[in-house]
């Protein structure tokens, strides 16, 4: 679990190293508690890792398998690294979860404390350097690493308790009692370092919400599924270390195969009006070209630009103008089928693909996107602060409208085309929708 980055109280991560001058350190920008927090768990850590350095002989078994989960990790978070790295940035202010614990929690049952140590410290050291590129602040990865070994050396206990100190443990964890040991080491080792995580982001940052420090659930699971993958892992070691490689291919999948479509649907979004990005609204459109080209079908166009939409942001505010974009959005998509794509083409400019639309068709749509518009009223905030808010009404907008194979065979011409229209509607007195008036491409009839 990583200490994330944390929104108020802390100055901002340096682009270089830390500062070999230890006097520069953002260390030392910290409040007194949190450093007094920080300081305290990282020398518990220390004298736990200490305390527990000879309690368990070193074996060569031990040195192997500690080798083979370290180059396992290795491997692991160099194929995940772009991925973690995405997801430590949208944890901003929450615990991150990370699923090398796998490989953490895999070396607590398989090896002696100081090799889980090496284990960690090579773990939150690669993705210090990798996943974060060094851009973070050191003083929390360290805290994190921290927080790591205390809950490994907690569930530690819990494992030598429960095996009656029969190294590996992994060997000696069998029946019913193994079960439970497991099980209880598994949420000693997760409790143990939320717990630090979440008391360190409530400290950080007293005026945050407590519900934040939280985290979410699903990367409260990851963790679950970490522990529950690492004790997979230590068995399949302990009984065929052949068969680790294949065992590896789950978390990587799991973790590519799950996050992947998510993320890929959030940088299709718009995250100011929750329509379709402009890229992805291009990616459509030219498969739908292709479908139509095939099926011999038409597909319609609408650019839209709302009319003086810069004075709703001189007198109201960029605010009152966002709250504006978004209501248009909305109207744009009340106003068409599930099926046709809305994107935001910029701005205050929107563009909408009717597949299976003719030109005078989607003029008729377009008409109706504009009435929608028109009869909004949208409360928006005022520009000052305490005053009440107020209502934006009759909001104009100028609608360019073409068609394939009407107008051009070609997205990019199609798009001007359209936006020719525009203008020519922006030209002409704006509110109002005008369809292309280009020629028909060579080669076109008009009955298409
Ligand atoms: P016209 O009728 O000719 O289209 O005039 P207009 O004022 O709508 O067009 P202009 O291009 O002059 O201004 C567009 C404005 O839209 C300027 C820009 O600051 C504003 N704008 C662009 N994106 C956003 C946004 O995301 N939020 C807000 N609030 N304003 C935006
Ligand atoms: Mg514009
Ligand atoms: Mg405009």
């Amino acid at each position: 679990m990583l200490f994330s980055r944390a929104r108020t109280s802390l100055p901002s991560a340096p682009r270089r190293l830390d500062g070999l001058d230890p006097r520069r350190w953002p260390l030392w920008s910290l409040s007194r508690p949190v450093l007094m927090y920080l300081g305290l768990v990282e020398i518990a850590a220390a004298v736990a890792a200490t305390m527990t350095a000879t309690l368990v002989p070193i074996t060569s078994q031990a040195l192997i398998w500690c080798a083979l989960l370290i180059v396992a990790e290795l491997g692991h978070l160099e194929a995940a690294r772009g991925i973690e790295r995405i997801r430590e940035l949208g944890a901003d202010g929450s615990p991150h979860m990370h699923l090398q614990s796998i490989w953490i929690f895999a070396a607590l049952l398989l090896v002696p404390p100081p090799l889980v140590l090496l284990v960690i410290v090579i773990s939150y050291g690669h993705s210090w350097v990798r996943v974060y590129r060094r851009r973070s602040v050191l003083h929390r990865k360290v805290f994190s690493a921290a927080t790591v070994v205390l809950a490994c050396t907690c569930a530690y206990t819990v494992l030598y308790a429960g095996t009656a100190g029969q190294v590996p443990f992994m060997a000696r964890l069998d029946g019913f009692s193994g079960m439970v040991t497991l099980i209880l080491a598994g949420f000693v080792y997760f409790g143990v370092n939320y717990a630090m995580v979440v008391a360190m982001i409530l400290v950080t940052n007293p005026a945050n919400p407590g519900r934040q420090a939280l985290g979410n659930v699903s990367d409260i699971l990851i963790v679950g599924a970490a522990v529950g993958l690492g004790c997979g892992v230590a068995l399949v070691m302990t009984v065929r270390p052949w068969l680790l490689p294949v065992l590896m291919i789950t978390p990587l999948a799991l973790q590519l195969g799950l996050l992947l479509p998510q993320l890929r649907a959030a940088s299709r979004t718009d995250s100011k009006t929750g329509l379709i990005t402009l890229g992805f609204w291009d990616e459509v459109a030219q498969r739908e070209l292709l479908r139509a080209r095939r099926l011999a079908s038409t597909v319609g166009v609408l650019m839209i630009d709302i009319d003086h939409f810069k004075r709703i942001n001189d007198q109201r505010g960029h605010l009152a103008g966002d709250e504006v974009l978004r209501a248009v959005a909305t109207a744009i998509r009340g106003q068409v089928r599930a099926e046709d794509f809305v994107g935001r083409y910029g701005g205050e400019e929107f563009v909408v693909l009717l597949p299976g639309v003719t030109g005078a068709e989607a003029a008729k749509v377009a008409e109706r996107v504009r009435l929608g518009i028109k009869a909004l009223a949208v409360d928006v905030p005022a520009k000052d602060l305490g005053e009440p808010p107020v209502t934006v009404r009759g909001l104009g907008a100028s609608i360019g409208v073409a068609a394939y194979p009407q107008h051009a065979t070609e997205l990019g011409d199609l798009l001007q085309a359209a936006d020719v229209a525009l203008y020519e509607a922006k030209e002409t007195g704006r509110g109002k929708v005008v369809e292309s008036s280009r020629p028909l491409p060579p080669g076109i009839t008009a009955s298409r």
